[in-house]
């Protein structure tokens, strides 16, 4: 096979736009009753078809043997150049995500380029990544687009609309727009058949299955896949694709998730270290994992799951009995929380595996929480004055991810609370014992009383973003969580890091509820104070890695007996 799948396959009619059906017959029909716009505008994820579409447009219009239904021929010599992406007379295509492509949109106006090469044919302009356009070379196209010239259309193409919006909201009233779907794994499976069976290969159903989730809604990933799969070997098999996109068996899977159930989060470390050995890539790691948390959720609520292999349904069925809905759903709303900090950090192995010991850890961690609320439950309203806190001491079970994040604080508070707890929830009211003292005697005052220094800030810091997120704050409380505590002065100022305009400009316009959550936590706040760092600068980095290594000390400090089974990889965890 020579030629490139993606590229063979790519749709030459509006008939082989199979999954954007919906764009493809209103263009049609747009072109046989003579009612073409002068632009339109296509948006999409990548690899949904934007691009082909307007070559299919652009063809139909300037074929020379254009069928009665208004399909291109796909072969005449206009066809062949307009879908190679070759230059022609009458179609040019410009990619504004290059400096090129900036100065050829703006030059467009000047250059009076408009005019067809005949009175049959049509000029089209196929502007790539539109969002890319430069406000100026906006407000160029607008005033062709105010009088457009006859048969000149404008096609933009982007993944992302609201940076249009936002750069040239006149230009969109003057376009007709399309929203390109997504395209599922279904429809991805579905075509790779097609495909192969067209080219004589044989596959298997959970080999597709891979590579459609693992194209994420690109056709051109999908077949593109499909051929590094083809590479290794003349078919499609399960073991094939794990190969050659370097996938972790599924059973890999279902160990670690195995091992999260069973709250052996001391097998975690070897577990993860195994997969790196093995050369796994860790974003895809994560996104398997949380595929498998969410097929798991949805056959412990009686539902299937389409796209799932044969294998693990079968396996995720005898699982069932072993979860809580509420307890995958927390779980993923942690995974979810976790991914785009995730997808930037370069320590993805640490991460992935301070996850599992948390997810380990969950079940136990909600023990001590129940432990502690009701151990606070008398006291602390019947002792008057509770103001605000009270409510942060005692959560709701069900806040999910915020209750695994108030957590250290707690164990902070109440080092010698128990590991194993089950028997305790049972009477928690009413055991004097001398480690629920400390606790009720304190009551709502604890919370502030931790002095301030650079370190317990450090250490409490997902508390305080906690805390944000609680007040409401939730776009404040993300930047926080990508920021890092830098000082404090004697006087109690407090510098925080953050990297990127967009997130300093988050904090500081959050500034007020940051303070409020600080001195709900610590003793003599005085100010916040948010420092920038620009891209990639190592200071970032060093605080990334001090933000990891502080989370790994809380969790050790939570379990002892994980507290064990760190101490061997201590050095290369905390280096
Ligand atoms: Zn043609």
């Amino acid at each position: 096979m020579s030629l490139a799948l993606a590229r063979k396959y790519r749709p030459r009619r509006f008939a082989d736009v199979a999954v954007q059906s919906h764009v493809a017959t209103t263009l049609r029909n747009a072109i046989s009753s003579d009612r073409v716009a002068h632009a339109y505008l296509f948006c999409g994820p990548r690899g949904t078809g934007k691009t082909t579409l307007a070559r299919v447009l652009a063809m139909a219009l300037n074929c020379e043997n254009r069928s009665a239904d208004c399909e291109p021929c796909g072969a005449c010599e206009a066809c062949t150049r307009i879908w190679g992406g070759h230059t022609s007379i009458d179609v040019v295509e410009i990619d504004a995500a290059s400096n090129r492509g900036v100065d050829d949109a703006r030059d467009l106006r000047s250059r009076a380029a408009y005019a067809p090469s005949g009175d049959k044919n049509y000029k089209v302009y196929i502007i790539d990544e539109a969002h890319m356009l430069t406000r100026e070379a906006w407000n160029a196209l607008l005033k062709v687009l105010e009088e457009p010239p006859p048969r000149v259309v404008f096609v933009f193409a982007t993944t992302e609309p609201q940076k249009i919006a936002q750069a040239a909201a006149p230009v969109l009233s003057r376009v007709q727009r399309f929203d390109l779907k997504r395209i599922g794994p279904a429809d991805v499976r579905e075509r790779l058949s097609v495909v192969l069976k067209a080219e004589g290969i044989t596959a298997d159903a959970d080999a597709l299955g891979m590579l459609a989730r693992a194209a994420d809604g690109s056709m051109r990933d999908a077949l593109s896949l499909t051929d590094q799969v083809l590479s290794l070997g003349g078919t499609v098999t399960t073991q094939g694709v794990r190969d050659a996109l370097g996938l972790v068996h599924e059973d890999e899977y279902l160990a670690l998730l195995d091992l999260v159930t069973e709250h052996r989060a001391g097998d975690v470390f070897g577990a993860v270290a195994r997969l790196s050995d093995f050369g796994a890539d860790f974003g895809l790691l994560l996104a398997g994992f949380a595929d498998l948390l969410r097929a798991q959720l949805a056959v412990v609520l009686g539902g299937t799951v389409p796209e799932l292999s044969e294998y693990l349904t079968g396996e995720l069925a005898t699982r069932k009995s072993r979860y809580q809905a509420s307890d995958l759903l927390r779980m993923l709303s942690i995974l979810i929380e976790l991914e785009p900090h995730f997808r930037r950090s370069g320590q993805q192995q640490l991460l992935f595996e301070t996850l599992l010991v948390r997810f380990a850890l969950l079940d136990r961690t909600l023990s001590i929480e129940d432990v502690l609320k009701g151990v606070q439950g008398a006291p602390s309203t019947g002792g008057g004055g509770t103001r605000r806190e009270a409510p942060e001491i005692a959560p709701s079970r069900g806040s999910s991810a915020g209750a695994m994040r108030r957590e250290p604080t707690m164990l902070a508070d109440a080092a010698p609370a128990p590991t194993r707890v089950q028997a305790p929830v049972q009477a928690p009211v009413h055991a004097p014992a001398p480690v629920h003292a400390p606790i009720a005697d304190r009551g709502p005052a604890t919370v502030a009383a931790i002095p301030l220094d650079i370190n317990r800030l450090s250490e409490h810091w997902d508390d305080v973003v906690e805390a944000v997120r609680r007040a409401g704050r939730a776009v404040v409380a993300s930047a926080l969580a990508e920021a890092a505590p830098m000082a404090v002065t004697a006087s109690g100022v407090v510098t925080v890091e953050v990297t990127g305009e967009a997130l300093v400009q988050a904090l500081e316009n959050g500034a007020e509820s940051i303070l409020t959550a600080l001195r709900s936590r610590f003793s003599g706040v005085s100010k916040v104070m948010v420092r920038g760092v620009g891209g990639d600068a190592p200071s970032k980095r060093l605080t990334a890695d001090a933000v990891i290594a502080n989370r790994v000390a809380m969790l050790r400090k939570r379990d002892p007996m994980l507290d064990a089974a760190v101490d061997a990889l201590d050095l290369r965890l905390l280096d």
